[in-house]
């Protein structure tokens, strides 16, 4: 069981962003991409989740042995895709417990919904866990959040859809070091033999905390170095110019 991606590519407008990019994410592990900025890796988490300002010009992205790039967005993410984006989207409106408890009822069968006790039961118990404050229930979703409490919210909203994919688009991004430990806590509290993480990330810092089983480079829309969690060290200390392919 896992994501696996084969030569892929992709492009927005005339510009080819991904140039061929392969990667396999297997359940139970936690993958981390990192890359020097621009190097495609939000386009990669939005080509995944089914974002459509992209094109997937070929290559292919199977889960579970099914074709992702066939289903649209909301069956993505009902076969289990999550992704957390680097910049959460505010939605006017729509209380934070009205929206998760719709997208949980949309996986539910016709006719059949949440109840309500246990749905607040458990929002609040998840809530507690990540330092959060309950009010937070009735706010609309990220509307006026400071960055650390949008990305607490979107852990939080990982949380109660239990995915079996979990993307992680730049979550350390904006945050101080005891947001970064909780939404890292948070994470680390859903690390399963059930569900693979992948985790991108610009800085190493956020994983000594989410510690990776394997580390990948993005650069220029290929991964081009694969390696353990030592990788990231390495390139902490000597950054992604020595992994660009040579300039002619
Ligand atoms: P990363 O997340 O690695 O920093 P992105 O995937 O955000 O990189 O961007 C990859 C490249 O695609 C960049 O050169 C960026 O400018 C370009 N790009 C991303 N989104 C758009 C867009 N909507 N229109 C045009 N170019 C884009
Ligand atoms: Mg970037
Ligand atoms: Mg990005």
């Amino acid at each position: 069981m896992s994501i696996i991606i084969k030569d892929l590519h992709a492009k927005i407008g005339d510009t080819e962003i991904l140039k061929g990019l392969n990667l396999e994410i297997p359940k139970g592990e936690v993958h981390a991409i990192m890359g020097p900025n621009g190097a495609g890796k939000s386009t990669l988490s939005k080509i995944i989740a089914g974002h459509e300002d992209y094109e997937v010009t070929s290559g292919s992205i199977e889960m579970d042995g099914e074709d992702v790039l066939e289903m649209e967005v909301d069956e993505r993410s009902r076969a289990g895709i999550f992704l957390a984006f680097q910049y959460p989207m505010e939605i006017p409106g729509v209380s934070n417990a009205n929206f998760i408890r719709a997208a949980l009822s949309s996986r539910l069968p016709e006719g059949q919904e949440i109840d309500a006790v246990a749905y607040y039961k458990d929002l609040y118990a998840k809530m507690d866990s990540l330092n959060m404050d309950r009010k937070f229930t009735g706010r609309a979703v990220n509307e006026g959040f400071s960055g650390g409490e949008k990305k607490r919210n979107e852990i939080l909203q990982m949380m109660m859809l239990d995915p079996k994919y979990a993307i992680l688009d730049e979550t350390d991004s904006g945050l101080d070091i005891d947001a970064l430990k909780i939404v890292s806590e948070g994470v680390n509290m859903l690390r399963s033999p059930e569900r693979g993480f992948l985790v991108i990330t610009h800085y190493q810092r956020l994983l000594n905390y989410i510690k990776p089983d394997v580390v990948h480079v993005l650069a220029d829309g290929q991964i081009v170095k694969t390696g353990g969690p030592e990788l990231a060290l390495e390139l902490e200390e000597k950054g992604y110019d020595h992994l660009q392919p040579a300039a002619v």
